[in-house]
């Protein structure tokens, strides 16, 4: 008898979104398992590059990512003090002639809310905190705090970076402050046309930087805000701020940004957490997913994106291989583990380059932002063409034996 292959995907992120979206589309039974009472997500922004952009068109989000989305001409980095220009990587000509789809910006609630829509919402269960996860005679079956348990074929964490199934497979070890603090904030730009930009800017300083960005189709100014710290003792890792902080924290730097962040509303406050690139996502019938694999820097801008691609390539790997689970998702580990443990490796070098605390370092890096800038501007500033190339929807998995699932 054939049936369907049944999936628990553990945590409603963008990750778990975008994964559950994917099964489904491929004919999969897959449930999702949200431990609060409502999908949600930070009042922020989200740049969704073009490797992840390629996934959502291929989901059928093209017209939302049209009627959302905002489409950034360039992105321009600046220096924190003078105000000049370093580098200029176009974006919105130049992405879809070079890699194949859109740069987008986007609030994160409308990105989550645009997944979520097109998951069946008879396989949505809110409320449901997961505890522990087991592999249990060929199946894998996930306990919640309520005392239910769901049994499948597959169990897949995808509960952020404080993921408790990772902590079930692999030990609880704590993910590690990098040494950054991050402030997020908005401003409505109704009343503040001014500082509508059709570029997002880049402002580098020593020990910070500071991106802002157009989001809500052109409405809200996103602001992200780093600077590094010594260590984070706060029991959360998030916790309101306010404006007076976050200018204290970046005085001296540009008036044209100081008069931004002087306009900043709901300022939080986060602890930035990443973990070393692990060696194995997955034990028998389980695996993980997205920051709860692979927590990373924001620095390059790909947590997101990189939990996106993961759904795709993991779906599709699960529905070639749906007779051999464990080697389904050995391929899903061999496609997924090194390009993201790259990209967790770049974004912390990333850092240190957008960091750099002494002029004359300043100074070397901004020539050489100029040389990259004559020989090929596209792969100026951002330096990413490698990670935005990727097409996780041209991911063809090595077919496993042609027995059929269940049969
Ligand atoms: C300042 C900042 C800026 C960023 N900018 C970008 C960007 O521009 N582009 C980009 O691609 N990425 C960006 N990222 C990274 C991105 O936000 C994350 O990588 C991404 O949201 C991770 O998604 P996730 O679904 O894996 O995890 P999460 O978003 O953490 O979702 C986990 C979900 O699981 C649920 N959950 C947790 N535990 C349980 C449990 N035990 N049982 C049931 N449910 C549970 C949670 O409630 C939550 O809904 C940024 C990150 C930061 C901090």
């Amino acid at each position: 008898m054939n049936r369907k292959l049944r999936i628990g995907v553990i945590g409603g992120g963008i990750g778990g979104a975008a994964l559950t979206a994917s099964l489904q589309q491929w004919g999969m039974e897959a449930h999702l398992f949200e431990r609060t009472a409502a999908f949600r997500e930070v009042g922020a922004g989200v740049q969704m590059t073009p490797n992840a952009v390629k996934v959502l068109k291929a989901l059928g989000l093209d017209g939302e990512l049209q009627r959302l989305g905002y489409l950034p001409q360039a992105i321009v980095g600046r220096n924190w003090r003078t105000g000049r220009e370093k580098f200029r990587t176009p974006l919105s000509d130049a992405c879809p002639q070079l890699f194949g789809a859109e740069f987008y910006h986007l609030h994160r609630a409308d990105l989550l809310a645009m997944l979520i829509g097109l998951v069946d919402a008879r396989f949505i269960t809110h409320n449901a905190r997961c505890v522990s996860v087991l592999n249990l005679d060929g199946k894998a079956v996930a306990r919640f705090d309520n005392g239910e348990q769901f049994e499948a074929d597959v169990i897949v964490g995808a509960d952020g970076v404080h993921s408790v199934v990772r902590d079930a497979l692999f030990g609880d070890e704590a993910p590690r402050f990098t040494g950054h603090i991050c402030w997020r904030a908005a401003i409505a730009l109704g009343e503040r046309s001014d500082f509508i930009s059709p570029v997002s800017a880049v402002w580098l300083g020593p020990n910070g930087h500071v991106v802002t960005y157009t989001i809500s189709g052109g409405r809200v100014l996103n602001i992200v805000a780093v600077s590094e710290a010594a260590d984070w003792q706060e029991a959360s890792w998030h916790l309101p701020s306010n404006r007076d902080e976050l200018l204290r924290t970046f005085s001296g730097w540009h008036p044209d940004l100081l008069r931004i962040l002087s306009c900043a509303q709901n300022v939080l406050k986060w602890g930035l957490f990443d973990r070393d690139p692990m060696q194995r996502w997955s034990q028998g019938h389980i695996t993980l997913l997205g920051d709860a694999a692979h927590p990373m820097l924001p620095f390059l801008a790909q947590g997101a994106a990189m939990a996106i691609e993961d759904g795709y390539v993991l779906a599709s790997v699960l529905a070639a291989n749906a007779g051999d689970i464990p080697e389904a998702l050995r391929l899903y580990e061999d496609e997924r583990l090194p390009r993201t443990s790259r990209v967790q490796l770049s974004a912390r070098e990333r850092g240190k380059i957008y960091h750099l605390p002494t002029p004359w370092q300043q100074f070397r890096r901004d020539v050489r932002y100029r040389f990259n800038a004559l020989m090929n501007p596209h792969a100026c500033g951002l330096e990413a063409n490698w990670v935005f190339s990727y097409d996780a929807t041209a991911f063809s998995p090595p077919a496993g034996e042609t027995r059929p699932f269940g049969g």
